[in-house]
């Protein structure tokens, strides 16, 4: 049997990991994201793994994006020295990213430990180091999509395409166990149909076990054409004010669709001559690798670049990599789109833009990506007359456009379809979703399919035999996170065993006699108190 433990995206949409467990003692993981979202989530990035990462031969990872990938150089720190197997431009992109997240890291931890330390508390330290993230780097090993990889005897693998950002992969595993074989799909997370730049997601006929992604599992998304009047709606609307448009956006992907469509205007001559800046340095290097690996566009783009042009490149766009150039943007007055990150207004170059733009009427803000509850992009799309943005209270008098179609990710339709590809009756486990959107797809799959379906837990354990499932109780009483508490929770044993003791001696003495084993057990406390007070 295989034992798969769902260690993340279980029933939320961050953290995706995977562990699994083959007959012939294999230990493997899918994925190894980071929890986001809110202090609650992101405290299970300080848990207890739930493996040992030095036991890990192998990681697959399907994409780049920090929910699959960010908690690699944690794993590296902790042992694992396995290999890391995904395709070439993920493992490209993930060298900026994991360099990024782990800078943020530590700035994070920098702030909570000066905090700390005025209140007399001890110093933080970070998930990981930027050396952490440096070290992992080396565990890379890129494999081309389609090809047929053998992970040893009994145990194959094959990455192809999900069309979700660039060099995205859905993981096909097939595991033999006593002649008969197993085939696990993981979908990892799945693009639309016709997104921009990437080629659609590979269709797959067979698997006995399906992860599905459920992002969107209970939402539809508006069309990308009307994604794209809007958009040009908003730069026409500041243009004629002579202010600027302000786009929040997510370094990979987001951005890039940004310039392909601005691209576009272009050459349709429909945009206005106005300077277009990508003032994120992440972005501008997420966007170097996108120019980089042409292979893997969709047919639409590559004919962009047989026409002689590149997709993301315009007469007007300027990188601003140094800070310095990014204070000038906002000293120039006039109109100009300005793209910057991060893609929910919380931290980052963005903010600048917004103190000092966001009051200013004829200014835009242009929304085009997810913007989670309680972040200050999130504040403004639900119509905020003002915003806190470096301790300021600033007023929102900018064009608010909320640009919904420019989603990476299927809606219900687009998974529906695709899982409408299978021709054997996979059992699907509905994974990375809210558990309503998890729900809502796994209903539906079971009503137009008729295909059994499950929604896990968070580290929940599924037993997968050939065309069969158990599932064991995940456990609830979580695993002691550190030596503290290891510590405290034995020395709280230890004060109830001495007090059981205490009253069983006092009733001993009374009646003058102590058995063998209570003085046994007398002596061992002595012997564990001794070693804790050392
Ligand atoms: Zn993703």
């Amino acid at each position: 049997m295989v034992r798969i433990t769902c260690l993340g995206a279980a029933g939320s949409v961050t953290g995706s990991c995977y562990f699994v467990e083959t007959p012939g003692g294999r230990k493997i993981l899918v994925d190894c994201g980071l929890f986001q979202g809110g202090r609650h989530m992101e405290a299970r990035n300080w848990e207890n793994w739930g493996f040992d990462p030095a036991q890990i031969d192998i990681l697959f990872l399907t994409h780049a994006h920090i929910d699959h990938s960010g908690r690699i150089p944690k794993l590296a720190k902790d042992g694992f020295t396995g290999r890391i197997i995904t395709s070439p431009p993920t493992a490209e992109l993930c060298n900026p990213l994991l360099l990024d997240s782990a800078h943020i890291q530590e700035m994070d931890a920098e702030w909570q430990s000066r905090k700390n330390r005025r209140q007399s508390k001890n110093d933080i330290m970070p998930l990981y180091t930027v050396e952490d993230a440096e070290a992992c780097l080396s565990l890379f090993s890129p494999v081309e999509r389609d090809q047929l990889i053998e992970v040893e005897t009994g145990v194959k693998a094959r990455l192809r395409n999900a069309g979700h950002i660039l060099g995205s992969s859905i993981l096909e595993l097939w595991i033999d166990e006593g002649g008969e074989s197993m085939k696990i799909v993981f979908s990892g997370d799945l693009g639309r149909k016709d997104q921009l730049i990437v080629q659609d997601p590979h269709e797959i006929f067979n698997a006995d076990y399906l992860f599905l992604e459920s992002t969107y599992g209970n939402r539809q998304h508006r069309t990308f054409e009307d994604s794209k009047s809007e958009l040009l709606e908003a730069i026409q609307y500041s243009t004629s004010h002579n202010e600027k448009i302000m786009i929040p956006a997510f370094a990979v992907e987001r951005t890039q669709e940004i310039l392909y469509v601005l691209g576009e205007f272009q050459r349709q001559g429909m945009m206005p001559d106005i300077p277009i800046y990508l003032d994120s340095p992440l972005a501008i290097k997420a966007t170097e690798i996108f120019r980089k690996n042409k292979k893997y566009y969709d047919k639409e783009a590559q004919a962009i670049v047989d026409e002689g042009f590149d997709p993301f490149d315009m007469p007007n766009l300027r990188f601003t990599l140094a800070t310095k150039e990014s204070i000038a943007i906002n000293e120039k007055a006039g109109s100009a789109i300005v793209i910057a990150g991060n893609g929910m207004c919380t931290a980052g170059r963005i903010k600048h833009h917004l103190k000092h733009n966001l009051w200013r009427p004829g200014a835009s803000l242009v929304i085009v990506g997810y913007q989670a509850g309680g972040t200050t992009g999130r504040r403004i799309v639900e119509g905020a007359k003002h915003v806190k943005v470096f301790g300021e209270n600033v007023s929102v008098r900018a064009k608010v456009f909320t640009i919904g179609g420019f989603s990476a990710h299927a809606d219900q339709n687009d998974l529906l379809q695709w899982a409408g590809h299978f021709e054997t009756r996979p059992r699907v486990f509905l994974v990375h979703g809210e558990p309503a959107a998890c729900q809502a797809l796994g209903d539906k799959i079971k009503e137009i399919y008729n295909l059994d379906t499950h929604v896990p837990l968070w580290k929940e354990r599924l037993i997968l035999k050939p065309k069969e499932v158990a599932s064991e109780v995940p456990e609830i009483r979580e695993q002691p996170a550190d030596v503290e508490s290891l510590l405290l929770n034995g020395v709280i044993d230890l004060e109830k065993q001495l007090k059981a003791l205490k009253k069983r001696i006092k009733t001993a003495a009374a009646q003058d006699k102590l058995t063998g084993d209570e003085l046994d057990q007398l002596k061992y406390l002595q012997e564990e108190l001794q070693t804790v007070l050392d």
